[in-house]
C-alpha cells in the first residue's frame, strides 16, 4: 500500500500574510519621521489594496469553483480536488480480455456504485480504480488552520474493480478460476469481505431490487452454472459425479440450516479433527436452474422476520456450498462465503451484552479467518481454525495441497464510509501480504501535497509514512481478557445446552420406564423402589454438575462484562 497526498489549491485567507498592523516591524515603523511615514501609509495600503485585491481573486476563484462544483454538495471542495486528481491520471479498468490469472490465494477489491440515497445526499466518491490491480483512496483531510486537503493512498491486490464491473466480470476473474479445483478433488472457498451496505450480498447471492432477489446474477449461481458446465464435458460425463449444495448461516459462533428453516446444528468434532457439521441438508441439484432455486429459498430464509434495523445478515456469516461427489464419497468442495459486516467488530463497546458478543464473535472469526487463509498461504501444518465456529466449519478447506482462496473485498465509494473502507483494504492487505507468489510486504509510502498557497506561503508540505499497522494484533490486557472471557461464555454455554440436551434424554428414557413399571397390576414395588432411588440420586448429580456449569458460566460473564466496562472507560 502507498499513500500519494495530491496538490491542492489552497482557499486560506489567512494564508496571505501577517497583519502589518500587528507586526512588530510596523510598530517600530510608527516611531520614524513623519515624512517617512507618510512612504509608510503609502506602503501599507499598497499591502492593503493587495491584499483585498488576493482576497477578491480567490472569492471570485471560489465562486466560480461552486459554480461547476454544484456548491450545494457539502463536500465540494474535495469533490474537486479529487476530479483534478482524477483528471491527471490516465485510468485503464480492468477488461473482459484481461488475462485470467491463477493464483493459490486471490485477493481482490470491488467498489460499488454510490447508491440513491448517497447521490440524494450528494456523497463524495473518494474511490479511483486507475488499472486492473490498484485501487486509490483520496481521504479527505483538514489541518489544523482548516486547510482542506486529500491525503491519496495506493493499494495493490490481485484485481481490483470499480463501480461499472458487473457480478459477471467480477466472478470471472475471481471465482471462476476456482471450479475446476473441485474436480481434480480439491477444496475451493471464495469469501466477501467488508462493511454492510457495500455489495457483499449482491456479489454472492445476486442483486436485490425490492424484494425479489435476482439470484441468477450472483456468484453463487454463476459458479454452480460452471459446474454443470464441466460435469458435461467428455472427460467427467463418465465419472459418476453428483452435485449437493448445503446452505448455512452461522451467527453467534451457532449454525443455522438455511435449507431446513434455520434449524440450529451442532458442530462437532471428532478424534481426527475431523468436523462434521450434524444434521445438515445437503440438497441434490441436477442443474443450475434447480441450485438457483436453492439460493432463493435459502436467502429469503436468511433474511425472513427481520427489519432493516434489526438485519441478522450484517451479523452472521452466510455459507453456501456446492459438492462434488463420486459414489457417494466426496470429491471436492466450494464453499462460497457472505462474511458478516465487519465495521460489526465495533459494538464490543456496545453497552448491551447480546450486541458486544456479536461484534467479539465476528472480530474473532474474521482475525481467525484471516490467519487461516495466511497459515494456507505459507504452507503451515498449523491452521488456528479453532478459533471460530467459521473457520471451524471450514477447516478442511484450509489444508491440503489443493486448497484454493479467494477473498473479494467490498467497498462503499462514499466519503462517509472513507474509515471502514480503510479498514477493510487493510485487512485484505494482511491477507495477501504474505503469500508467497508477490514476495512479501509491498512497499508503503504516503506522500502528502498541499495547497498551491499553502507551499508558498511556506507552510510545509511533509510526508507522512502511512504504516498499515496491524493494530488487531497489538491488544491491550483489558481486550485480552474480553476476548478469553468470551470464549468461556460460548463454551460454557455450549457446555450447559449439552448437559441439558442428556438431562432431558436420560429422564425422559427412565421416567416413562419408572411410571411404566407402575402400571402394571402386580409390579415390583422393591425393584420400583431402589430403581427410582438410583434414578433421583444420579439426577441429583446431574443437576448439581449443571448448576455447577451454569455458576462457571456466569463467572465468566461477570469478568466479560468488567472487562468491557475498562475498555469503554478507556475509549475516548
Ligand atoms: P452487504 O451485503 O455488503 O451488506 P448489499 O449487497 O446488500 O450489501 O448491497 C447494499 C445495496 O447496494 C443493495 O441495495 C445492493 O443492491 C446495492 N449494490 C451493491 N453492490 C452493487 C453494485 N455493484 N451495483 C449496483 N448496486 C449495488
Ligand atoms: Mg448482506
Amino acid at each position: 500500500m502507498s499513500v500519494i497526498t495530491e496538490s491542492l489549491c489552497s482557499l486560506q485567507e489567512n494564508e496571505m500574510g501577517v497583519d502589518p498592523c500587528t507586526s512588530a516591524q510596523t510598530r517600530n515603523n510608527l516611531l520614524v519621521p513623519v515624512r517617512r511615514r507618510s512612504n509608510i501609509v503609502k506602503e501599507m495600503e499598497k499591502m492593503k489594496n493587495k491584499r483585498e485585491e488576493k482576497r477578491a481573486q480567490i472569492s471570485e476563484i471560489r465562486s466560480k469553483r461552486a459554480q461547476e462544483f454544484d456548491s450545494s454538495c457539502p463536500n465540494w471542495e474535495f469533490a474537486r480536488m479529487i476530479k483534478e486528481f482524477r483528471a491527471t491520471l490516465d485510468c485503464q479498468p480492468i477488461s473482459i480480455t484481461d488475462p485470467i490469472e491463477e493464483h493459490r490465494i486471490c485477493v481482490c477489491v470491488r467498489k460499488r456504485p454510490l447508491n440513491k440515497q448517497e447521490l440524494l445526499k450528494k456523497e463524495c466518491d473518494v474511490i479511483t480504480v486507475p488499472s486492473k490491480c490498484v485501487l486509490l483512496v483520496h481521504e479527505p483531510k483538514q489541518k489544523v488552520d482548516l486547510t482542506k486537503y486529500l491525503e491519496t493512498q495506493a493499494f495493490r491486490f490481485d484485481f481490483s474493480f470499480d463501480e461499472s464491473s458487473s457480478n459477471e466480470m467480477v466472478y470471472r476473474f475471481t471465482a471462476r478460476p476456482l471450479v475446476e479445483t473441485i474436480f481434480e478433488g480439491g477444496k475451493a472457498t471464495c469469501f466477501a469481505y467488508g462493511q454492510t451496505g457495500s455489495g457483499k450480498t449482491h456479489t454472492m447471492g445476486g442483486d436485490f431490487s425490492g424484494r425479489a432477489q435476482n439470484a441468477s446474477k450472483g456468484i453463487y449461481a454463476f459458479a454452480s452454472q460452471d459446474v454443470f458446465l464441466l460435469l458435461n464435458q467428455p472427460r467427467y460425463r463418465s465419472q459418476d459425479l453428483e452435485v449437493f449444495v448445503t446452505f448455512f448461516e452461522i451467527y453467534n459462533g451457532k449454525v443455522f440450516d438455511l435449507l431446513n428453516k434455520k434449524t440450529k446444528l451442532r458442530v462437532l468434532e471428532d478424534g481426527k479433527q475431523q468436523v462434521q457439521v450434524v444434521g445438515l441438508q445437503e440438497r441434490q441439484v441436477g442443474c443450475a436452474e434447480d441450485v438457483i432455486r436453492m439460493i432463493e429459498m435459502g436467502s429469503a430464509c436468511r433474511t425472513s422476520g427481520q427489519t432493516f434495523a434489526n438485519a441478522s445478515s450484517s451479523r452472521s456469516h452466510a455459507c453456501f456450498q456446492i459438492l462434488l461427489r463420486q459414489r457417494g464419497k466426496l470429491l471436492g468442495k466450494f464453499s462460497l462465503v457472505d462474511l458478516a459486516g465487519n465495521e460489526r467488530g465495533a459494538d464490543t463497546s456496545s453497552a448491551d451484552r447480546q450486541t458486544r458478543m456479536e461484534g467479539a464473535e465476528i472480530n474473532k472469526s474474521l482475525l481467525a479467518l484471516k490467519e487461516c487463509i495466511r497459515a494456507l498461504g505459507q504452507n503451515k501444518s498449523h491452521t488456528p481454525f479453532r478459533e471460530s465456529k467459521l473457520t471451524q466449519v471450514l477447516r478442511d478447506s484450509f489444508i491440503g495441497t489443493n486448497s484454493r482462496t479467494c477473498m473479494i473485498a467490498m467497498i462503499s465509494p462514499g466519503m462517509n464510509s472513507c474509515e471502514y473502507t480503510l479498514n477493510t483494504l487493510r485487512y485484505a492487505d494482511r491477507v495477501k501480504e504474505l503469500s508467497p507468489h508477490n514476495g512479501g510486504g509491498e512497499t508503503q509510502n504516503q506522500m502528502e501535497t498541499e495547497n498551491e498557497e499553502a507551499e508558498t506561503s511556506g507552510e510545509g508540505s511533509g510526508h507522512n509514512v502511512c504504516l498499515s499497522k496491524d493494530e488487531e494484533e497489538d491488544i491491550s490486557p483489558d481486550m485480552f481478557n474480553f476476548r478469553e472471557a468470551m470464549t468461556q461464555i460460548s463454551e460454557r454455554e455450549e457446555k450447559v445446552v449439552e448437559q441439558l440436551r442428556e438431562l432431558r434424554q436420560r429422564m425422559t428414557t427412565e421416567l416413562d420406564y419408572l411410571l411404566g413399571i407402575t402400571e402394571q397390576p402386580d409390579y415390583d414395588l422393591e425393584t420400583f423402589v431402589s430403581r427410582t432411588k438410583h434414578f433421583v440420586e444420579e439426577s441429583s448429580r446431574n443437576f448439581l454438575s449443571v448448576r455447577e456449569t451454569l455458576d462457571a458460566l456466569g463467572a465468566a460473564m461477570q469478568l466479560e462484562e468488567q472487562a468491557s466496562k475498562k475498555m469503554s472507560r478507556q475509549r475516548p
